[in-house]
């Protein structure tokens, strides 16, 4: 009980400390900041799914080559499309685009799913 009291605590000590970040934050999205550093990013990586070629930025996902994308799909902000975009530019090799269909066929493939087939 006491833990869940302190979390609470340091939740709202941290709502008050990043209210005016959050309404910068929001300002940035309505005016499509993430949206554009999403299609930035897509189209850096070539805005097609490298194994079928589809290309509706709709269903189009981010992959991280090496799996271990886990940790970052945590974290879609902006920041996550800026460091895509910073990794493309280093030549990297660490991200793909693949579609939504070409994703899960890979995640089921690297048995990622469970139950898949
Ligand atoms: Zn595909």
């Amino acid at each position: 009980m006491g833990d869940s009291r302190a979390q609470y605590e340091k939740y709202r000590e941290y709502q008050r400390k990043y209210a005016k970040d959050n309404a910068e934050r929001k300002t940035l999205q309505s005016k499509g900041y993430v949206r554009r550093m999403r299609l930035a990013a897509l189209e850096i990586l070539g805005g097609e799914c490298v194994r079928c070629g589809f290309d509706d930025y709709r269903a189009l996902q981010i992959d991280h080559i090496n799996g271990n994308g886990t940790k970052e799909r945590k974290s879609m902000t902006k920041n996550y499309h800026k460091a895509v975009i910073a990794s493309v530019l280093n030549n990297e090799n660490k991200y793909q685009l693949l579609c939504a269909n070409c994703n899960w066929i890979k995640r089921v493939e690297n048995n990622e799913i469970k139950n898949g087939i």
